[in-house]
C-alpha cells in the first residue's frame, strides 16, 4: 500500500526503535510485568500514532509487533491487534500535539495510591521538586478500555495539571514531550509513591505546604543543575 510506504521512512524506523528501547526499560524498571502496560508515541509531523501491541510482553517485543494507527484509532500500518487502551491514547494525543509520549504503566506503589483511591501527597523534596505537589487521581474512571467520553475528558483534563495521573483502581498515565522525557517521568512517579508509602507507614508525614512547594520551584529554575550565576 502506497501509505504504508510513506510511514516507512528512517524517522518510523528511529521512532519504533525507541517505543521498543522506552517498553523494555519499563518492564526492566518493573514499571510494568506479563503483557501489562502500553507505550504510545505521536509519528512526528503526522496524525498517526505508533502504538503496542495487546497482549505482548514489553520485554519481547519488537519493531515489527508495533502497530501505527491514525487519531481516530484506525489501523494503519501492522499485522496486530492495538493496545486495548488504544482509545485512551489516541484520545490524549489528539488533544496534546505537543506531546510525543503517553505510557501507561501498573507500577505497584503509583498503583497502591489508585487502588486506596488516593492522589500521591507530597511528602517528599524529590516529589515536591518534580512534580511540584500532588499526584492527582482521576476518579472519574471506570474500567480498562474506557471508551467513555466523559472520563476520557477527565484523564485529558487532570494531564493538564501534571505529567503523571492516577487512574482510579487501574495503575498510572505519564506523558511527555519526548519518549525519554515521558520514562524518566514514570520512573519518578514510582519512586515518589514508594517514599510517600513507606514514609505513611513509619508515620503521618506532613505534606509540604504552599510556601515550600514555591521555594522548591523556584529552587529547581534557578538553582538546580548545570545553571551558572
Ligand atoms: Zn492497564
Amino acid at each position: 500500500m502506497k501509505r504504508n510506504k510513506v510511514l516507512d521512512n528512517a524517522v518510523l524506523r528511529e521512532l519504533k526503535r525507541k517505543v521498543i528501547d522506552v517498553a523494555r526499560e519499563m518492564f526492566n524498571c518493573g514499571l510494568v510485568t506479563s503483557t501489562f502496560g502500553v507505550v504510545s508515541a505521536r509519528i512526528p509531523k503526522t496524525d498517526h500514532i505508533l502504538i503496542t501491541p495487546s497482549g505482548f510482553c514489553k520485554a519481547k517485543l519488537d519493531s515489527t509487533n508495533l502497530i501505527v494507527v491514525d487519531l481516530n484509532g484506525e489501523l494503519v500500518e501492522g499485522s496486530l491487534k492495538p493496545s486495548v487502551e488504544t482509545t485512551m491514547h489516541t484520545y490524549i494525543h489528539e488533544r496534546r500535539p505537543e506531546l510525543q509520549a503517553v505510557l501507561h504503566t501498573h507500577s505497584p506503589f503509583a498503583t497502591a495510591f489508585a487502588a486506596a483511591n488516593r492522589e500521591i501527597p507530597c511528602v517528599s523534596a524529590e516529589q515536591a521538586f518534580y512534580f511540584g505537589g500532588r499526584v492527582p487521581l482521576v476518579t472519574n474512571y471506570s474500567l480498562p478500555g474506557t471508551t467513555d467520553e466523559e472520563e476520557l475528558n477527565s484523564i485529558v483534563g487532570a494531564l493538564k495539571d501534571s505529567n503523571a495521573i492516577l487512574l482510579r483502581k487501574h495503575g498510572s498515565v505519564v506523558v511527555g514531550e519526548t519518549l525519554e522525557k515521558a520514562l524518566d517521568t514514570a520512573i519518578v512517579l514510582e519512586d515518589v509513591a514508594k517514599i510517600a508509602l513507606f514514609s505513611m507507614l513509619i508515620a503521618s508525614p506532613s505534606e509540604f505546604t504552599r510556601n515550600e512547594l514555591d521555594y522548591m520551584k523556584e529552587f529547581k529554575k534557578t538553582r538546580y543543575g548545570q545553571k551558572r550565576a
